[in-house]
C-alpha cells in the first residue's frame, strides 16, 4: 500500500482523520455545509502533515504513506483506556496505548523490558505481577477496573527501571576491554531510498562508507562489528533492529546525515531512547553523549546535542542503541567535509573511541578529542586478557 499526493480515497481520508486528531492537521478543513461526506483528497497540507508525522516518529520524510508509516499511523491512533489490552500470541496487540501501559508499568517498578508498543509476553508478566500485587485478578487483561488503579498510583520507585538498570549492570560488567563485544553498525537508509541527497552526495552511500571504516577499525581491535545492511539492500526499521537483537548485540549505531530546507542548518546531534518524562536508556544516553562530545571536539562542527526519542529504531533493538545525525548534508560547509574520506576517518575514530569511554566507565585520564586510534590500539593490545 502506498499512498502520495493527489490519491483519493477513503484511505486517504483515514490517514487525514487521525492527523487530525494528532493535531498535525487543522480541525477546520471540512466545508461546514458538507452533510455528505467530501472527497478526501491527498492535498499539499495533507502531504506536509504527513512529513510533520514522519520527523515526529523518525521515519523517512517524504510525505508519502508506505507501509511504515500506515503502521505508525495506526499505532497513533490509540491512547491508553481506549480499549482492552492482552497478550494474543496469534497477532499482538500493537499501538500508543501499550506503550503508554508499558511505561506506567516500568514507572511502578515492574519489568516490561523495554517499552516497544508491542504487549507481549513479558508485558502481560508484567501486569499480572502488577495486578497481583494490588489485590486485582491476575488475568494479564488491562481493563477498566486495571486502568483505574494504574492511574491512581503514585509512582513506587523513581529511576528504578529494571530493564536500563540490567543495561547498566551489563556495561560494568563488560570490562573496559573492547575485544570480543559485539555492535551492530547500522548504516542508515540504502537501496531505493538514498536519505538526504544533494547534487551528487547521497546519504545512503556516505553512510555506507563510514560504516565500512568504523567497521574496520573495531575489528582491528577486536570487536565483532556487524552491518545492519549490504551495500545494495534497504531493510526498514524494525528489520534492522531485529536482526540486532537476533545478533544478541552489545549495542546498535545507526548512522545518518540530516537535511534542512534551510541552508544553514548544520551541526552534529546524537539520539538514544528516551521518552522525554523519565524513562530513559541511561546507557544509552552515556553513550549518545560520549560520540556526541568527541564528534564535536574533533570536527569543530556545530553541537546540535543529545536528545531521548522513542523512534522505531531506538524502542524496537534490545540493547543500548544511538542514532547519529554526523552533519546536514543540505548544508555546504557540512557537505564539503563529509564528501572528504580523511573526515570521515576522524568520524568513525571519534566513534569508536566513545565506545571505549563507555567501557572504561568514563574513567579516562585522555581529554575529550585527542585520543588517538593507534594509540587506543596500543592500549587494546597490550592489556592482560
Ligand atoms: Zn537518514
Amino acid at each position: 500500500m502506498q499512498l502520495r499526493r493527489g490519491d483519493v480515497g477513503p484511505a486517504v481520508a483515514e490517514v487525514a482523520a487521525t492527523l487530525r486528531a494528532l493535531g498535525l492537521l487543522p480541525a477546520t478543513a471540512l466545508p461546514a455545509m458538507a452533510q455528505s461526506r467530501p472527497a478526501a483528497v491527498f492535498d499539499v497540507e495533507l502531504e506536509h502533515a504527513v512529513r510533520a508525522f514522519q520527523q515526529r516518529r523518525g521515519l523517512i520524510t517524504d510525505g508519502v504513506v508506505g507501509p511504515s508509516t500506515y503502521r505508525a499511523l495506526r499505532d497513533a491512533r490509540w491512547t491508553l483506556g481506549d480499549r482492552m489490552l492482552a497478550f494474543l500470541v496469534s497477532s499482538p496487540v500493537t499501538g500508543d496505548d501499550v506503550f503508554a501501559l508499558q511505561e506506567r508499568l516500568l514507572e511502578l517498578g515492574y519489568d516490561v523490558g523495554r517499552p516497544d508498543g508491542i504487549f507481549g509476553p513479558q508485558t502481560e508478566h508484567a501486569l499480572r505481577g502488577f495486578q497481583r500485587d494490588y489485590g486485582m485478578t491476575a488475568d494479564g487483561v488491562c481493563g477498566p477496573a486495571t486502568m483505574r488503579a494504574l492511574r491512581q498510583l503514585a509512582p513506587k520507585v523513581r529511576g528504578g527501571r529494571p530493564v536500563f538498570l540490567r543495561e547498566q549492570e551489563r556495561v560494568r560488567n563488560a570490562g573496559p576491554r573492547l575485544r570480543g563485544k559485539r555492535i551492530v553498525i547500522d548504516p542508515g537508509h540504502g537501496w531505493g531510498d538514498r536519505g538526504a541527497v544533494a547534487g551528487t552526495a547521497c546519504e545512503a552511500d556516505l553512510m555506507w562508507d563510514l560504516a565500512r571504516r568504523l567497521e574496520g577499525r573495531m575489528a582491528a581491535t577486536g570487536m565483532e562489528a556487524l552491518l545492519s545492511r549490504g551495500p545494495t539492500s534497504c531493510p526498514e526499521d524494525r528489520d534492522r533492529a531485529r536482526f540486532a537483537n537476533d545478533a544478541g548485540a552489545d549495542l546498535f549505531l545507526s548512522l545518518h546525515t540530516d537535511a534542512n530546507p534551510s541552508p544553514f542548518a548544520q551541526g552534529i546531534a546524537t539520539y538514544h531512547f528516551g521518552t522525554g518524562n523519565g524513562t530513559t536508556s541511561n546507557v544509552g544516553e552515556a553513550l549518545a553523549g560520549f560520540i556526541q562530545r568527541e564528534l564535536v571536539a574533533r570536527t569543530g562542527m556545530l553541537d546540535c546535542g543529545t536528545h531521548p526519542k522513542t523512534w522505531e529504531i531506538l524502542r524496537l533493538t534490545r540493547m543500548p542503541a544511538v542514532r547519529i545525525e554526523a552533519g546536514y548534508l543540505s548544508n555546504a560547509g557540512d557537505r564539503a567535509r563529509l564528501l572528504d574520506p580523511i573526515f570521515r576517518d576522524v568520524l568513525a575514530e571519534g566513534i569508536l573511541v566513545a565506545v571505549k569511554r563507555l567501557y572504561l566507565l568514563g574513567e579516562n585520564d585522555q581529554p575529550t578529542g585527542t585520543f588517538t586510534f593507534h594509540e587506543l590500539l596500543r592500549r587494546e593490545l597490550a592489556a592482560p586478557a
